[in-house]
């Protein structure tokens, strides 16, 4: 029988009704469960780490290693920003924030988390009219974000010289930064930590008995299971469509200059006009052209100098800087831009978790998605964000 419950309030007035029951599953069985997961990303890595902290009987089946996915060529911006609509998103992005302030300090110092907030500004009328309507529908939902004058930009980001008069500026105070891959080694050793264990192995298949969910065939072997968080990036869908199951995912590939070390230059996440950029704790610039899909996926030294050139139009100390890394991801991006998690009626025992923006909610995935699988609920917010939406 299903029952209601009230099991926490959270930010921004979002209160964590949950549906408990949903599947049926007994508390001595879900103790027992021996629970795979596919991927060592972020999410993958995120969700393993707070099932182990739980108890859980966890293994994650990771090809390659720790962020060797869209993790590893991510920008790593935390944050919940303006991009993040409908509300049940924004919440969402804004837990996963404040997550990363919990994970902080149950993880500790690996983890490496860059605060300072992000300052973006626009040029053109139109860009500066859209910024004050975005401003004012997050201040609205009660996020940190308020607009900012010229004495107030210099003082945020002296370096930083815009190419024309800036008519609309915004800080987003709580916002920061990781560096996805030693931040995504920090959060697996705390999982193995709490007993996971990490097996460097693809899966390859899945054994579906009678339509349930049996185990996997890895390239290290079999493994009985009986539950599996399927977190495998943009391998998600091959996997998925094994059970008969589609995974909706669009192409979308993303090119990231890396600049070798260089001196303090840039205390924010920076989002101009032309670029968007940021300084790592160890000095190196990081720096992109536009969020919506590079388009082009030449990830060459050549277009790794022309990045840190357009940077430098704006970061005059990003000048000359040696490119130390192009990187080229590609977005774990479902069709509608939202995430897709959680069980699915179409596939008994397989947990969905595949999403854009998985760097800001991986530590909120993390503690969502064990209370869906360790306590048999479903939470409310993930209630917009099943697969089945999509059928
Ligand atoms: C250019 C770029 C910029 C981005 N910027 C931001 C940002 O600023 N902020 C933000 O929040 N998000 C950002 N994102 C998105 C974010 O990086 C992703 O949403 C997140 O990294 C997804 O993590 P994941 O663990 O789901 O997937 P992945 O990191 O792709 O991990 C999947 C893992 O599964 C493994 N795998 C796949 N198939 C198998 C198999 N069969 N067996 C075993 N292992 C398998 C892969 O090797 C991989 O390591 C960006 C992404 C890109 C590409």
């Amino acid at each position: 029988m299903k029952r209601r419950s009230l099991l926490a309030s959270a930010a921004g007035g979002l209160v964590w009704a949950a549906t408990a029951g949903a599947r049926g599953v007994s508390a001595a069985q879900r103790l027992a469960s021996r629970i795979g997961v596919v991927g060592g990303g972020i999410v993958g890595s995120s969700i393993a780490w707070r099932l182990a902290r739980r108890g859980a009987d966890v293994t994650v089946f990771e090809r390659e290693g720790p962020a060797a996915g869209a993790t590893g060529n991510s920008f790593a911006w935390i944050n919940a920003n303006f991009s993040k609509r409908p509300r049940s998103y924004f919440e969402l992005n804004w837990l996963g924030l404040l997550g990363w302030r919990r994970m902080e300090a149950e993880v500790g110092p690996g983890l490496e988390v860059t605060w300072g907030g992000s300052l973006e500004y626009r040029e053109a009328p139109d860009r500066a009219g859209l910024l004050r309507e975005q401003l004012a529908r997050s201040q609205r939902w009660g996020y940190p974000i308020h607009p900012v004058d010229a004495d107030e930009f210099a003082r945020l980001e002296p370096g930083v010289t815009p190419r024309k008069p800036v008519l609309g500026a915004a800080w987003a105070s709580a916002e920061g930064s990781i560096e996805p891959r030693s931040a995504t080694r920090a959060i697996w050793a705390a999982a193995e930590a709490e007993g996971a264990r990490f097996v460097t192995a693809e899966v390859t298949g899945l054994d579906l008995g009678y339509g349930t969910l049996r185990g996997v065939e890895t390239t290290a072997g079999r493994h009985e299971l009986d539950v599996l968080v399927l977190a495998a990036g943009v391998q998600a869908p091959g996997l998925a469509e094994q059970a008969g199951v589609e995974v909706p995912l669009v192409e979308s590939p993303g090119i990231l200059a890396h600049s070798v070390p260089t001196d303090p230059a840039l205390g924010r996440i920076l989002l101009a006009p032309e670029i968007h950029a940021k300084q790592t704790a160890e000095g190196k610039v990081v720096a992109g052209v536009g969020f919506a899909g590079a388009g082009s996926t030449d990830a060459s030294m050549a277009v790794g100098r022309e990045i840190l050139e357009t940077t430098a139009s704006v970061l005059p100390a990003a000048r000359g800087l040696e490119v130390e890394e192009v990187t080229l991801g590609y977005r774990v991006l479902p069709k509608d831009g939202h995430p897709i998690v959680g069980f699915d009626r179409g596939a008994p025992g397989i947990y969905f978790a595949s999403m854009h923006s998985g760097v800001t909610m991986a530590p909120a995935m993390g503690m969502l998605a064990a209370m869906e699988i360790l306590d048999d609920a479903e939470v409310a917010p993930l209630e917009d964000y099943r697969l089945s939406r999509f059928r």
